[in-house]
This record gives C-alpha cells, sequence and structure tokens, in this order.
C-alpha cells in the first residue's frame, strides 16, 4: 500500500478497495520502523491521522468525494499547526505550539487530508542540505551518507522512501525543487502570492512560497489544489481563480516551445547531468516540443543577489525570536540585554546567526545602498530577462543542480559552496516564476533533476508538460533499495 500515489489511493478509497485508517496505520508503522534511518520527521502527529483518517471515513461514506479526502501527507515544520510543536528546525521553537493553522494547512485539512507529522528542515529554511537542522541531518534514502538537499529535506526524504505519497514544503531560492532533484521526485514551486504564506514562518517574505512535493506531476496538481488560492489574511496572496491542475495534465506538446539558456551549460554543470538533461530535450522533443537556444545575460549575478537579498529580509524577520514573547529564553538573565544576547545567541544555530550578520550589516546607513539596493536593481535585471526569454518560448528548461547529492558534511566548512548549488534554482525566486523540478535520470545512483520554468501563474504548463515526460519515461518510478 506504501508504493502508491496520491492518485491511486484516491482510486483505492473512491472503489473502497481500503479506508483512509487502515492506509494511515500502514504508513505510521512504516514510519515507525523505517524513518530512524532517515530522521526526515521532528513530530509524528498519530492521534491526529488517526482522527482525521475516521473523519474522512465518515464523509466518504456520506457520499463525499475529493481527490484529497483520506489522502495521508505531511507538512514542513515552519507551516503552524494548531496546539502541535512548529520548530523550523530550530531550537529557538523547540517549545513552541503554534496556537492556529497555517492557511495551507487549514485548507489541506478541510480537502480531508490526514496529517502525519512536521517533517524536518534546514533551521528557519537556511540550507540546501538539510544539516543545519536543531534535530539533526536528514540523510538520502538513495544513499545514507549522502544529504537529501535541503531545506525540506524531511518532505523530500519521507516522500522519496515511500513513508507517504507527498507532503508539503517551502522555496525561497529552491527549497522544493532542490531537495526533489536529490532523491528523485516532483516538486513544484508555485508563482509568488499563488500559494498563501499566512502561517507560514517567514525566512525571507518576497522569495518563499510554499508548494507540493510528490513523485509525479498528477500528485503535484492533486497537491497544489488543495495549497492554492486567494487569502485575505495575506497580503501578498493573489486574488485570481485557481484553474482545475488536473484537468491541465493531459494537453499535447505539439509545437511547445522549449528555451534551454546557454548560460546553463557552463563549466561548473557536471557533465553526466548535462547528458541526462539532453536526453530529456531529446525526449520532449519526440513529444512534438521545439526547442531554441536562449539567453538569461544576468544569471551571473543571481547568486549574489540573493545571499544579499534573502538575509536582509530574513535579519529584520527573525528580530521577533527575542526571548521575551515566545520561543526559547536563556537561563536567569542578567539584564534586558543579556536576555536578547543570550536568547539569540544560545536559541539560533551558527548559519540562521551568520545570515542575520550579514542581512543586518546589508541594511545599515551607510551599506544599504551598496548592497541591499544595488541587489534589488540585479533582481529587476533578472526578472527583465525572463520576460524578454518568455516572448519567444513557453518554457525554459534545464538542471535543477549542477552537481548531485553530496556526501554529508562535504559542504559543512565551505557555505559559499553550498550557495553556489543554487545557481538554477534562485532565479525563479527573484522573478517570482513557477518552477518545477522532475527526476531524469541517475549519476552513480544519485537523482537527477531537470528543471522547468514557466510564465507567472503558468502552474498548469509546468504539470501538463511533467505529465507528458513522466508518461514516456520512468524515472520517477524508481524506488531507492531498502524502502
Ligand atoms: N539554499 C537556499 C538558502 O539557503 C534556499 C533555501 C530555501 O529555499 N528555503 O537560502
Amino acid at each position: 500500500m506504501h508504493q502508491l500515489t496520491l492518485a491511486e489511493i484516491a482510486r483505492g478509497l473512491a472503489d473502497k478497495k481500503f479506508s483512509s485508517e487502515e492506509l494511515t496505520k500502514v504508513l505510521l508503522a512504516r514510519i515507525a520502523q523505517l524513518d530512524p534511518q532517515l530522521n526526515s520527521f521532528i513530530s509524528l502527529t498519530e492521534d491526529l491521522a488517526l482522527t482525521q483518517a475516521k473523519a474522512a471515513d465518515a464523509r466518504r461514506a456520506n457520499g463525499e468525494s475529493g481527490a484529497l479526502l483520506g489522502a495521508p501527507i505531511a507538512h514542513k515544520d515552519l507551516f503552524c499547526t494548531k496546539g502541535i510543536r512548529t520548530s523550523c528546525g530550530s531550537k529557538m521553537l523547540d517549545n513552541f505550539k503554534a496556537p492556529y493553522d497555517a492557511t495551507v494547512v487549514a485548507k489541506l485539512a478541510a480537502a480531508g487530508a490526514v496529517t502525519l507529522g512536521k517533517t524536518n528542515m534546514d533551521e528557519f529554511a537556511m540550507g540546501s542540505a538539510n544539516e543545519s537542522s536543531y534535530y539533526g541531518a536528514v540523510k538520502n534514502p538513495w544513499n545514507l551518507e549522502h544529504v537529501p538537499g535541503g531545506s525540506s529535506g524531511g518532505s523530500a526524504a519521507a516522500v522519496a522512501a515511500r513513508l507517504l505519497p507527498a507532503a508539503t514544503g517551502t522555496d525561497t531560492g529552491g527549497s522544493i525543487r532542490q531537495p526533489a532533484a536529490l532523491t528523485n521526485l516532483t516538486g513544484l514551486k508555485p508563482t509568488y502570492g499563488r500559494v498563501s504564506r499566512w502561517g507560514m514562518i517567514a525566512y525571507a517574505s518576497s522569495l518563499d512560497q510554499g508548494g507540493p512535493l510528490a513523485r509525479t506531476a498528477e500528485d503535484c496538481a492533486i497537491l497544489l489544489q488543495g495549497m492554492a488560492g486567494f487569502d485575505p489574511n495575506d497580503s501578498t496572496s493573489i486574488d485570481e481563480p485557481v484553474p482545475d491542475y488536473s484537468a491541465s495534465l493531459n494537453g499535447s506538446l505539439q509545437g511547445l516551445r522549449i528555451g534551454v539558456p546557454k548560460e546553463y551549460f557552463s563549466a561548473g554543470l557536471d557533465p553526466r547531468i548535462a547528458e541526462l538533461i539532453h536526453n530529456s530535450i531529446k525526449e520532449l522533443e519526440k513529444l512534438g516540443a521545439v526547442i531554441k537556444e536562449i539567453s538569461l545575460p544576468n544569471m551571473q549575478h543571481a547568486i549574489p543577489a540573493y545571499y544579499v537579498i534573502a538575509p536582509a529580509e530574513a535579519s529584520s524577520n527573525l528580530s521577533r525570536f527575542d526571548g521575551v514573547r515566545f520561543g526559547y529564553r536563556c537561563e536567569d538573565p542578567k539584564n534586558l540585554e543579556d536576555l536578547y544576547k543570550r536568547s539569540r545567541g544560545e536559541g539560533f544555530g551558527a548559519e540562521v546567526q551568520r545570515r542575520i550578520m550579514v542581512g543586518a550589516y546589508a541594511l545599515s546607513a551607510g551599506y544599504y545602498d551598496a548592497y541591499y539596493l544595488k541587489a534589488q536593481k540585479i533582481r529587476r535585471l533578472i526578472k527583465n530577462d525572463f520576460m524578454a526569454a518568455f516572448n519567444e518560448v513557453d518554457i525554459i528548461l534545464g538542471p535543477t543542480t549542477p552537481n548531485p547529492a553530496w556526501k554529508l558534511g562535504a559542504k559543512n566548512s565551505d557555505p559559499v559552496a553550498a550557495y553556489l548549488e543554487d545557481v538554477y534554482t534562485i532565479t525563479a525566486n527573484l522573478a517570482g516564476l513557477p518552477g518545477l523540478s522532475m527526476p531524469a535520470g541517475f549519476v552513480d545512483g544519485l537523482p537527477v533533476g531537470v528543471q522547468l520554468l514557466a510564465p507567472y501563474f503558468q502552474e498548469g504548463r509546468l504539470l501538463n508538460v511533467a505529465h507528458q515526460y513522466q508518461l514516456n519515461t520512468d524515472w520517477h518510478t524508481r524506488t531507492p533499495t531498502g524502502f
């Protein structure tokens, strides 16, 4: 039963082959048995899961239907869950039980999804390896000595290991697409504003976006359907109707114009990944797509711009964790300043402290123009490059990451080496565009992802291309040994 996708689970539940309660028990037992190897969960919510599963079964018995009704999922541990620890992977929030549900959590619960638990993540979503979590590193099910990617590494490892069919993640600079690529999943970062950020603990507010991680594009369509939509509680949420994503899967790719940026195939890209990307291009050509070389001339400035903007916003967002209102408080503070200093010094890990310092510096009087303002200007140039490209093509295709999953600890002493892994993903966040990563093959037994980017609100187009690709390839069906 653990091999079933969300779409198959929906059919099985509708046909009464099994109940949500049965399925939930099978998956909870599987998590108890296998997760100690992976460390993909921070909290399990067995009681809530069984209550929700029984309620979903009762709703089905009453004639209700719906693709998510009774479907087991998990939430990245930065989505607030009422009465349940919401840690953000940090000692700072180890004792924090959210007083309300995030909009995404509430929407999925209303659709009948069953929450199995809260997944591990890089502390405050800062990282690409899931090694900065206060709760310890997550292991990649494809090779337990390697990282699963980050920051949604717990969601990715759990879904890849068939502990559950799908999970939520968030993507500020690649944290859905990159772990999806490194664990052989399909992951989608929606257009900025498509999914509510209310109750999603903020890292960099102008870049953060929640989205689905699953094994197939078909399942990403189902989960995104439950997450997307206008929310008056989020002032950046867009009041546009949500299309039927599952209905968009079956369009023909005949004549689809795919742009391949020449800058993507630079020296930094592992040549074995380049070959797999070219294979995926050939596959899409067979389906009728037309390939065109394009250029994104400002791409080289994306990493420096992102690593000014994201820490700047983080330094502001994380100022609320002061030891006074909620979260960690140091023992026996001598005075107010000591309370702030030690609560933050002891509650935040090294990477979070590094980013707060970089961000506060970039925003300080005298440096604001040189760093933050300059980075915002680059951001606009990057967006303009995309707008020009999308005048000529419907989709942009390239690698999701320059390398496959690295060994645990390999980049710990060199933060910049890890930042460079984000080169293909962060431009979509800077521009606010939707992006998807899907399985494209293996290098040394480790998964490789191909990334698709589309114009604003064209999530359906991304899912369509990915689904057609997955009907004609079987990379996404491969299961890691031992799981
Ligand atoms: N690796 C990037 C960072 O550390 C992206 C993280 C994310 O998308 N949350 O900022």
